[in-house]
């Protein structure tokens, strides 16, 4: 029995039968297996403005079928929510329709709702599925961008919140995916739709302000279109003439990006003219810039420079008919449907929906899908999509010839890792149009760029602060992580390398263990060097895999004689660590210092202004942030240097005021200089901290005929020296 509603499904149905059929003779039987069975599945199912839920399905396949789309994807818009929604798996999608059609019906169903921590992530898996899906048919996204733009349609239904978050999503993704494919109709329509939601009020005032300007607007457009047709038909070329309103988003963005008034926006239309061939487009150029001033920097040639998604036209902003300021738009009728219809209207002189490894055309596909493949949550390729989405592009070239689309502002190194990953892995340099540029250069359209390259180089963390691409950032970081772990793995060696001498093992007895797999298998280890790296990012105390390894009551005796503690330093962010103090500098506590990564020894300690240290360079990869965990009874080696007078009882005298502070001296030398007037002497002295050094000297400057004293860091060629001097 129909209802009311059901009558309406038929009756919409027959009128896209109607249309379809009459391109493709032979589409009906599919599409009313189709729509049969869909009505079937959806019946008593209601949507939320209460019609039956058969509608949205019939308008989603309208809307494929206006986008020029093929029986297969017009009949899986009918069936696209029968997975979702209905009691109807993927498999009797594949029984009843075959493999093509369940392709696309699964690329649009939803992954389950169930056991995803957020809504977020939820979003982000199923983009990522999208994704996948139209990298193999792009029809997957086209009946979604259908879908999208029905819901939006019917969105009033829907409570605030809810429309609140769908209309966010349509602006941040679904109309830049339709841009990117060249939807024109489909994207403005989505950005409208979205505003109306996003800002009520604004949306409002630019209808009002549209409407009380048409007349004027129209007037003035009528004139200006008979003027240039009668221009141009003087000058032989035979072309059509027409005004083009810009969509009530792009007006509004216009608006906030530029801080503009309503009134101050000149190009609310665009005069278009088509010509018959691609050089009459040039020869209308011309004819118009020698009618109309051009105004400089408008011009753009995008039928040289075809933008990703197929779109080719010239563009120039002139001082037109009555003097005012229009953009004008020159193309061929094949551009012209290319701009309006854009992927679709590419597909339709290719087969089966797919697109190949080597077009061109489908530079932003490729790079969505190779990006979702590089990104490792969900959350970071949804973060990377919306951002890659919104930039604009600047085309550049390699020396070949090859066309790289960028985002704006992208660098050498965006360029190079858009070549190939090693390229921009090993890129230490780059020319464009022959000159050498730094690697922040940014780079503009229609530059040339050779990327210089070398097998030594290796990504440096200061490229994360100026690429733009998200590959670029992608690499650099996975670089850096292995880096890192490589760094851990021979710091968390050298580590456990200690502990186990000091428990009177080694880490050869440990590394021939028969059971060593078994321990690290304990510590959910594979392999060895992955329990370093454990221990060498802090996430395992060494002493823990000693236990395992040695017997607790052989390796208790040794361990209660050997352990000490770090020389009082922390490594920020990691336990345990082999630290040493640098020979050439021998910081004290409350000197600065930083560590430095050595090879299979841990880290060593050194004062910031170390010789070494300066000469290594402060933005070397093996320095790392060390910090003083001051102990009361630990003391390091200081050496410290005096000039004194030449005389009877001054050592000891010297002596008996170090000894007053407690402090230890290891050693001591002296020499006679200056004709044997002058004596130095160089002390090795047992301190605990800076301030007690400083105490100490100021208490032996204060002695009877000490000329100066100075604290010697040898290999500073500051005190080099003095440093000789007193190596008797
Ligand atoms: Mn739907």
């Amino acid at each position: 029995m129909l209802n009311a509603e059901n009558k309406d499904a038929i009756r919409l149905y027959s009128e896209l039968r109607e249309t379809v059929t009459k391109h493709d003779t032979e589409a009906g039987k599919l599409l009313d297996d189709a729509f049969n069975w869909a009505r079937e599945l959806h019946q008593g199912q209601l949507r939320e403005s209460g019609e039956d839920y058969i509608l949205h399905p019939i308008e989603v396949a309208r809307i494929t079928s206006q986008m020029h789309l093929d029986k297969a994807t017009i009949a899986a818009a009918l069936l696209h929510d029968v997975v979702e929604d209905t009691s109807a798996t993927i498999s009797d999608v594949e029984k009843r329709f075959g493999k093509e059609i369940a392709f696309l019906v699964n690329g649009i169903t939803k992954i389950g709702k169930l056991s995803y921590k957020s809504n977020e992530e939820r979003q982000a898996k199923n983009f990522r599925k999208m994704v996948v899906a139209m990298a193999k048919d792009i029809r997957v996204i086209l009946i979604k961008l259908a879908d999208r733009l029905h819901n939006m349609r019917t969105l009033s239904y829907l409570p605030e919140a809810k429309r609140n978050r769908i209309s966010k999503e349509t602006l941040e993704i679904y109309a830049p995916i339709a841009h990117r494919l060249g939807i024109e109709w489909v994207k403005s329509e989505l950005e409208d739709l979205s505003l109306q939601y996003k800002d009520p009020k604004g949306y409002k005032d630019i209808v009002c302000k549209l409407k009380e300007t048409k007349d004027e607007r129209v007037k003035y457009v009528r004139y200006a279109e008979e003027e240039i047709k009668e221009k141009l038909s003087r000058t032989g070329i035979d072309c059509k003439v027409k005004g083009r309103a810009k969509n009530i988003y792009s007006i509004y963005n216009k608006m906030i990006r530029k801080q503009l008034n309503f009134e101050d926006i000149y190009d609310l239309m665009a005069i278009r003219i088509i010509t018959q061939t691609e050089n009459d487009c040039y020869s209308a150029l011309g004819a118009i810039h020698k009618f109309y001033k051009p105004i400089p920097g408008h011009f753009k040639d995008y039928i040289a420079l075809p933008k990703p998604n197929f779109y080719q036209s010239l563009h120039t902003t002139v001082f037109g008919p009555l003097n005012r300021v229009i953009e004008i738009q020159i193309r061929t009728h094949e551009m012209d449907k290319v701009a309006e219809e854009g992927i679709a209207a590419h597909w339709r002189y290719k087969e089966g929906g797919k697109f190949s490894e080597g077009d061109k055309a489908f530079v932003w596909l490729r790079y969505i899908f190779e990006l979702q493949k590089d990104l490792k949550t969900p959350r970071d390729f949804l973060d990377n999509l919306k951002i890659d989405l919104f930039e604009n592009e600047v085309y550049a070239f390699t020396p070949k010839g090859d066309l790289k689309v960028l985002p704006e502002g992208a660098t050498p190194i965006d360029f190079a890792y858009s070549v190939h990953t090693e390229i921009g892995n090993r890129c230490i340099g780059a020319k464009v149009n022959g000159k050498i540029v730094p690697l922040k250069y940014k780079i503009k359209s229609g530059d040339i760029v050779e990327v210089m390259t070398s097998p030594h180089k290796h990504p440096s963390r200061d490229w994360l602060s100026y690429v733009q691409t998200s590959k670029a950032k992608t690499h650099i970081r996975q670089w850096i992580r292995k880096e890192e772990k490589e760094e851990a793995i021979e710091i968390g060696r050298g580590v456990l390398s200690q502990k186990l001498r000091e428990s009177g093992s080694s880490i050869q007895n440990f590394l021939h263990a028969k059971d060593l797999e078994t321990i690290c298998a304990y510590f959910n280890c594979k392999k060895p060097y992955e329990l370093f790296a454990k221990i060498g990012f802090g996430k395992l105390n060494p002493l823990t895999v000693v236990d395992k390894f040695i017997p607790l009551p052989k390796k208790r005796e040794k361990i209660a004689v050997k352990e000490k503690k770090n020389c009082g330093i922390r490594v920020k962010g990691v336990d345990e660590v082999m630290i040493g103090i640098a020979k050439c500098c021998s910081p004290l506590p409350g000197d600065e210092i930083i560590g430095f990564i050595t090879r299979g020894r841990g880290i060593t300690v050194h004062r910031i202004d170390c010789y070494n240290i300066r000469k290594l360079g402060y933005d070397n990869d093996r320095l790392v942030e060390v910090e003083w965990v001051p102990e009361e009874k630990q003391v390091y080696p200081v050496r410290i240097s005096m000039l004194v007078v030449n005389r009877v009882g001054i050592l000891s005298q010297v002596t008996d005021m170090i000894s007053s502070y407690g402090v230890n001296i290891r050693d001591v030398h002296m020499k006679n200089v200056d004709g044997e007037t002058k004596t130095v002497i160089s002390f090795v002295l047992d301190i605990n901290s800076k301030s007690e050094l400083e105490k100490l000297i100021g208490s032996l400057r204060k002695l009877k005929d000490v000329i100066s004293i100075q604290r010697v860091i040898k290999g500073n060629p500051v005190n080099a020296s003095i440093e000789r001097s007193v190596e008797l």
